[in-house]
């Protein structure tokens, strides 16, 4: 099909966006690599009057080294993300997310900040930035705000973007020297995952000193998996160690039951993906 007619705007600076989002307000939607919203757009279930595109904004490119963080601006597309030498050093987890991400020509056009915008919650990118802690920052006419990665995810499809604001950048805490594994369950190559588990650790010795967790599509939000991560500090990094702490994967989850697979299902999958995730983490 094809979009109803809208007009498009291409500022060139975050002030300029926020201007023609004030002024056109709901008729109004941003685009960034499009990957999601032209779908949208084109099957009809959304038909904005203006559409401001972000792909001129320079400013919202590309990843720096900010001392304790690392920042990705939020037009970077996800191939630039995944191949970063900064974002490989201190946050492997997203380097490993993004080789999981979608086919070679999405990554290309689609964006760090437009697929944690659009909120899937199969979406690969938001378990990782959960788990490392990450911090949104996000701009509006007045100034901009950083919102911690716990509180910006809100529900399905819905963050704490609001409606006259725009994601800048995200801020990734340095996790310099920590092991990292993204395992995914996909029923088809190069798509959403059934589930996927998002695991990073430190460890010390043969022992896991600490291990953060974030599963994706067992429920309308990225979550922590706070248990497995209390009950792994301390644990040798061996398979039985590994196992009974991931055996509580789910514990608080909500997952949705589809054609991919039921609630259930999507439960023991979390803690068959959670033990593989963490040892391969643990071993990296
Ligand atoms: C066939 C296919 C397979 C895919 N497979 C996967 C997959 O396996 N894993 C995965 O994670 N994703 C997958 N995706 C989605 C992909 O990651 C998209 O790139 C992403 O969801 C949207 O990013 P985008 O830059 O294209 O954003 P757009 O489509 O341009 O925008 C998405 C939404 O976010 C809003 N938005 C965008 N940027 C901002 C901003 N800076 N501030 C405020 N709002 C903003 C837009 O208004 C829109 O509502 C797939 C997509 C397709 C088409």
């Amino acid at each position: 099909m094809i979009p109803a007619q809208f007009d498009y705007l291409a500022p060139t600076t975050v002030e300029d966006a926020l201007a023609a989002l004030a002024e056109h307000g709901d008729d109004a939607k941003i685009i960034a690599g499009g990957q999601s919203l032209l779908p949208v757009l084109r099957m009809r279930l959304n038909a904005p009057e203006v559409v401001i595109d972000l792909g001129k904004i320079a400013s919202l490119r590309g990843v720096r080294d900010d001392g304790d963080a690392i920042v990705i601006g939020a037009m970077t597309p996800h191939a630039v993300v995944g191949s970063d030498p900064l974002v490989a050093e201190h946050a492997a987890l997203i380097t490993k997310a993004v080789e999981h991400l979608a086919d070679a020509q999405i990554r290309h056009r689609g964006t760090f900040g437009g697929a944690l915008a659009h909120a899937d919650p199969a979406g690969d990118l938001g378990a990782p930035t959960l788990a490392l802690g990450a911090e949104f920052v996000i701009a509006g006419l007045g100034g901009s705000r950083t919102v911690p990665a716990a509180e910006f995810f809100v529900d399905l499809f819905e963050t704490a973007i609001g409606e006259d604001e725009i994601l800048t950048e995200v801020r990734v805490p340095k996790h310099t020297g920590w092991g990292a594994h993204y395992e995914k369950f996909v029923r088809v190559a190069h798509q959403w995952p059934i589930v996927a588990v998002a695991a990073t650790v430190r460890v010390d010795g043969a022992t896991i000193a600490e291990a953060r967790i974030g599963l994706t599509n067992m429920g309308n939000t990225p979550l922590r998996a706070r248990t497995v991560e209390d009950a792994l500090a301390g644990q040798p990094a061996t398979d039985a160690a590994v196992r009974a702490a991931a055996a509580h994967a789910a514990d608080g989850a909500n997952p949705p039951s589809d054609l991919n697979g039921a609630a259930d299902y999507r439960r023991h999958l979390s803690t068959v993906l959670t033990r593989r995730a963490v040892l391969a983490a643990a071993g990296g």
